[in-house]
């Protein structure tokens, strides 16, 4: 395996997303209690949550922009309270701000330093996370993200976006991702190596096993280290 570098998948692959979520909601609903009382109780978070589900379902095109579907699910909650763009940015820009508070696994920020002195790291993310606000950016070249490309993972064409960009053919670059579908089988359908974050050590279902499984990222660095000569 001749890997020159590595992509790599950003939520629960470097964080835990779930809580993330969980919080981005309530800190929203909390805003929306302060700001604007009528809308807080005219949408309760699960009602909200139904309807960006309804807003993205009406609007298959941005299946792959999480931030077009949190405005227009903003947009259509402040209507018919005559609320506008302006109270959309400042409740877009509170998801945002919480959105980017994660908690990164014990073993992220050192796997990633011990990683980027090895090879060039790009990240490549279905999400909206904001590197530099979560202050990983330094060990990353750049960040391929499915709303910048116009697709997200599995399709081929973000992959193939993310190579290009690093000057390396499918066959050069590792992508390292938790999910088995979007990440491994997405990978390997171009041509690009894969290794699996398997952090709760589950069993592999899909025919096409991937070419590593990891437990961690440490585990991913100790190997990569292990495969590169000492310079
Ligand atoms: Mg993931």
């Amino acid at each position: 395996m001749d890997i020159r570098a590595i992509t790599l998948d950003l939520d629960d692959t470097l964080w835990p997303i779930a809580p993330v979520m969980a919080r981005v909601e309530q800190r929203v609903d909390a805003w929306l209690h302060a700001h604007c009382p009528a809308v807080a109780a005219a949408w309760p978070i699960e009602a909200m949550r139904q309807l960006r589900e309804e807003v993205t379902r009406e609007h298959p095109q941005y299946a792959h922009d999480y931030t077009i579907q949190r405005k227009l699910t903003l947009r259509r909650a402040f209507a018919p309270f005559g609320l506008g763009e302006d109270w959309v940015e400042a409740a877009y820009a509170i998801y945002q701000d919480e959105r980017n508070r994660v908690d990164c696994y014990a073993d992220t920020e050192s796997a990633l330093a011990r990683l980027a002195r090895q090879l060039p790291l790009a990240s490549l993310s279905n999400g909206n996370a904001d590197l530099a606000r979560i202050g990983l950016h330094r060990h990353f070249r750049f960040s391929v993200t499915a709303r910048e490309v116009g697709v997200a993972k599995p399709d081929p064409a973000i992959f193939l976006h993310a190579c290009e960009r690093l000057g390396l053919s499918p066959n050069q670059v590792l992508h390292v991702g938790d999910d088995p579908a979007l990440d491994v089988a997405g990978a390997r359908a171009v041509g690009m190596h894969a290794a699996w974050i398997n952090r709760d050590r589950l069993a592999w279902h899909d025919a096409d096993a991937p070419d590593l499984d990891f437990p961690d990222l440490d585990a991913l660095a100790g190997w990569i280290e292990a495969q590169r000569p000492a310079s």
